[in-house]
This record gives C-alpha cells, structure tokens and sequence, in this order.
C-alpha cells in the first residue's frame, strides 16, 4: 500500500496515520516529524526550517522534497509507506510522481480527512504529544493518561495554526482537483471519532476493518 493522507492541520493525519501503519507494517512518513526531529537535533536544515515552521510557513519545496526521496530509499520503504503530510504543494506532488515513476512505483491512493476550519482550530491547539511514545492526545477529545511527558507544540498557537491554515488554503487544497483528476482522491469525513475514521479510511480503500 502507497498511500497519501491529506488533509488541513488538525485533521487528524498523524492520529489515523498511527493506527493504519500499525496494522499494516508500513512506514508513516510524516514530513512534520521529520522537520521537527532535525530541529530538535539542531542540524542546520533543522535551524533553517525552524524558521518557516515557527512562522507556520511551509519550508521550501525543494527541502522536503529532498528528505522524502531519501527516506523513501529506505529498505522498510519497499513494501509501501504513507505520507502524512506530504505533499502539501503542486511541485511537491509532481516530485513524489516523478521520484516514484523512477522507480516503477505509483500511489496507489490519496485520503482526503475533511473537518470544518472552525474544528481543526480546536484540535491543534489543545493537541498534545507524548515526546517519549510520539502517542498524540487532546486535552478534550483524547485526555492523555497520567504520567505522559507532554509536549506542546510550538507552532500550535492560536496566531501561528490560523497562518498554517491560511497555508493549506492557499498552497495545499489545491491538490485536491490535483489528485481526483488522477481517480485516486478518497474522501473521509474526519469529525467522526478516531476508530470510525479509521473504519471509513478502509472502507474507502475497499479493505475489511
Ligand atoms: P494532523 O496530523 O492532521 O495535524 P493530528 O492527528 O495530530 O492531526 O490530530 C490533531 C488533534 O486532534 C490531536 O489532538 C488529536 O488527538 C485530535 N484528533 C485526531 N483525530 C480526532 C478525531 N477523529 N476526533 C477528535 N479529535 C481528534
Ligand atoms: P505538520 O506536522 O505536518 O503539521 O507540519 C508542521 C510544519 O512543518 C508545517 O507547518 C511546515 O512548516 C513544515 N512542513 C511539514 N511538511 C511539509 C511539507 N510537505 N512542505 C512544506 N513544509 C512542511
């Protein structure tokens, strides 16, 4: 399975992207994660992303595309990934296309979280991680047990999610007539709680739950 999970910050990416990639035995190949670990190593593409991130800018194109055709090389990446995250821009999704074509790979489908702006505010600003486990919680929805090491995320303040959201507007969403030109766009309501988004995600897929 190939598979891209698109969708507006705090739709609920990572939180599916977890579960499919358990059940699977894929990779999650999240590009946020990988942004924010080379930040936390404080290597120099850490440093110069920081600095998109924190403005909740997206870090240029040829950056992340860059980490995405590395770790695709990978060998757990033979037997499918998923994307969380990426692509978030045109040129992006015409550089996996051509990365995968090089290697006589194709996505085999694209999932669409949708969830209402006025919801996805809430989501990301009372999210919460767990930095020893990565386990994402929410403070309202998904209470985090006690003893969790949490960790808020710098670019989940109110002022920087509306700019990341301006973002997905204006670079990500048009992906969408991108995607459903290609017959791969799958769409998934995601207000529903977590296990049936995850049941609806395989339905769409036309997998058993
Ligand atoms: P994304 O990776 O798309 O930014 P996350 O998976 O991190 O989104 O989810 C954002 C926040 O919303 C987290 O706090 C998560 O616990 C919560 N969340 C995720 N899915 C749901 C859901 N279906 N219902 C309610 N809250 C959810
Ligand atoms: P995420 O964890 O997916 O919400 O991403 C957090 C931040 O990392 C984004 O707001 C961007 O600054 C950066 N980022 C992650 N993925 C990408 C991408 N595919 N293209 C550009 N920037 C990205």
């Amino acid at each position: 399975m190939r598979l891209i999970l698109l969708g507006p910050p705090g739709a609920g990416k990572g939180t599916q992207a977890k579960v499919l990639c358990g059940q699977w035995g894929i990779p999650q190949i999240s590009t946020g994660d990988m942004l924010r670990d080379a930040k936390k190593a404080g290597t120099l593409l850490g440093v110069q992303a920081a600095d998109y991130m924190n403005r909740g800018l997206l870090v240029p194109d040829d950056v992340v595309i860059g980490l995405v055709d590395e770790r695709l090389m990978q060998p757990d990446a033979l037997k499918g990934f998923l994307l969380d995250g990426f692509p978030r821009t045109v040129p992006q999704a015409e550089a996996l296309d051509d990365l995968l074509k090089k290697r006589g790979l194709a996505i085999d489908a694209v999932v669409q979280l949708s969830v209402p702006t006025d919801l996805l505010m809430e989501r990301a600003v009372l999210r919460r991680t767990d930095k020893r486990t990565g386990q994402i919680y929410h403070l309202k929805y998904n209470p985090p047990p006690l003893g969790a090491e949490l960790e808020h995320r710098a670019d989940d303040q109110p002022e920087t999610v509306r700019k990341r959201l301006d973002e997905y507007e204006a670079m990500t969403a048009a992906l969408l007539p991108f995607y459903e030109a290609k017959r791969l766009l799958r769409r998934v309501d995601g207000t529903l709680p977590p296990s049936d988004v995850t049941r609806e995600i395989l339905r769409v897929l036309g997998q058993q739950a």
